[in-house]
């Protein structure tokens, strides 16, 4: 194999691996906003129970003032009654008296009411405080974990990007424009693999057969010439398998291989 095709293949697996690298990196703020929304969830039901029992306290200090109220009117209706002088007014007075403790029980029970709804509102409020603790410590695991990992992809990234740079400050710019564009064209592959199944050789790419002649040149080029697969338009390579150990090519050969990973994992060269 040539030198530069030796080139191209060790850029295009840094591609690879790149491309791989970047999708995950990428996914990085999707989960860090998902951690943050987790927890303004659980903050928001903390506020939401707190603001519950805030609610709950001034309505009752209103039914408070109200039975304070009643029950002013019927002391001051009570107090009258001994200077009244006509039956019709005693009895209206007696209404006025009535109607006080009638307003004065309302009151009482309303009140009685909220002061069972407010033990209630404190059990919502620890049980919201609760489940904000829980989901703090476990986002907070989680994120340490998100953290390390993204730290170590961005490593990770910035040593195949400085291999990647080596690779192509080896090879003739304008191969490695024609690189590009192909890549771009194949989401990041430029380059597909020629494939052995008995006698046949087939793009390990889109899957089409290479004929025998093409095959040939591939095989014995000791040029810089680029082979070019006929329909996907990919730089095609061929790596002699080890006569030997034929067993990965029998389980794999069965469908072209389109996932840049694993096209890219190139070991053997010859
Ligand atoms: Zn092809």
């Amino acid at each position: 194999m040539h030198a530069l095709l030796k080139d191209l293949i060790e850029l295009q697996e840094q591609d690879s691996q790149l491309l791989i690298l970047r999708a995950q990196l990428a996914e990085f703020p999707r989960r860090f906003a998902a951690m943050d929304e987790r927890l303004a969830s659980a903050r928001g039901n903390v506020e939401q129970a707190k603001a519950a029992q805030i609610a709950a306290n001034k309505e009752r200090r209103k039914f408070e003032l109200d039975a304070e109220l009643c029950k002013d009117r019927i002391s001051k209706f009570k107090g009258q009654s001994s200077a009244v002088k006509t039956n019709e007014a005693y009895r209206a007075l007696q209404h006025e008296i009535e109607m006080a403790e009638q307003g004065l029980a309302i009151s009482e029970d309303r009140l009685l009411a909220e002061m069972v709804a407010a033990e209630e509102y404190d059990r919502q409020i620890t049980t919201a405080q609760s489940a904000l603790a829980v989901t703090e410590a476990a986002v907070r695991v989680e994120r340490d974990a998100a953290e390390r990992d993204r730290d170590a992809e961005e490593k990770e990234t910035a040593e195949h990007e400085a291999q990647r740079k080596l690779f192509a400050s080896r090879i003739p710019e304008d191969t490695v424009d024609h690189y590009t564009r192909l890549a771009r064209r194949h989401h990041g592959v430029a380059l597909a693999r020629v494939r052995e199944r008995g006698n046949e050789q087939s793009c390990a790419m889109c899957g089409v057969l290479i004929l025998p002649h093409l095959f040939e040149q591939l095989r014995q080029s000791e040029s810089d010439d680029l082979f070019h697969c006929e329909t996907c338009t990919r730089v095609l390579y061929y790596v002699e398998t080890p006569t030997t150990d034929a067993a990965p090519y029998t389980s794999t050969a069965s469908a072209p291989e389109e996932n840049p990973a694993t096209e890219s994992r190139i070991t053997s060269r010859s």
